[in-house]
């Protein structure tokens, strides 16, 4: 961070220890949660919930209330109950209910994209359980901290690039770190490298290299 920069916002995963610390050590600043992040975490649940025998449908949906989480977050702007109340409103939506979700969310936006697809049955096994997914205590917490705008994935595409020449399990100098991303930028020939890594790695190649 920029010497004298004040930090308001933070943006990571939702890992307990990092909640944990930001908690006690920096409690001025807004601790928001990476909604890739929530959003892989609610596809594993569902993954695994269409695996029950009588969930089968939920794969079907599976793509679509991922998405939701995503445009839950975005749409509300940081606006913690009605990012909440969209959220939900997905249990309604797969059992073609669109209305009456709260008061901060009444009804879908849905209009002309509903369309007739395999709707769930209120009340039924796929739908009690899907319930319990989109309705658990931790989501409801969290998911009014999902950013509405930064995510992390840029910083976790430089990290990736970062580990690919310096793997964690072995230490290296800083003028060993040098050459070796050299070489191997060598070896991959200037032009395959700059077509994989693009820009991502372009402004961390010696200026003679030509990039
Ligand atoms: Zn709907």
């Amino acid at each position: 961070m920029r010497k004298g920069a004040t930090m308001k916002n933070i943006v990571t995963d939702r890992h307990s220890q990092i909640q944990t610390f930001l908690w006690e050590t920096h409690k001025d600043l807004c601790h928001w949660f990476d909604v890739w992040h929530v959003a892989k975490g609610i596809k594993k649940q569902l993954l695994a919930l269409s695996k029950m025998a009588g969930c089968e449908a939920v794969l079907k949906w599976s793509p679509s209330i991922t998405n939701h989480i995503y445009w839950s977050a975005a749409s509300s702007k940081g606006n913690t109950e009605e990012c909440r109340q969209k959220w939900m409103s997905i249990a309604n939506h797969v059992v073609n209910v669109h209305e009456g979700h709260g008061d901060a969310f009444t009804a879908c936006l849905c209009d002309e994209l509903v369309e007739e697809r395999e709707w769930l049955i209120k009340g039924s096994k796929a739908h009690k359980e899907l319930l319990i997914i989109v309705n658990s205590k931790m989501l409801l917490k969290d998911i009014g901290n999902i950013s509405p705008i930064q995510q992390t994935s840029s910083l976790e595409a430089y990290h990736k690039v970062e580990l690919y020449f310096a793997p964690k399990a072995s230490h290296f100098s800083h003028k060993t770190m040098k050459a070796s991303f050299t070489f191997q930028c060598k070896l991959k020939k200037t032009a395959s490298a700059k077509e994989r890594w693009g820009a991502t790695v372009a402004h961390l190649l010696p200026k003679r290299e030509g990039w």
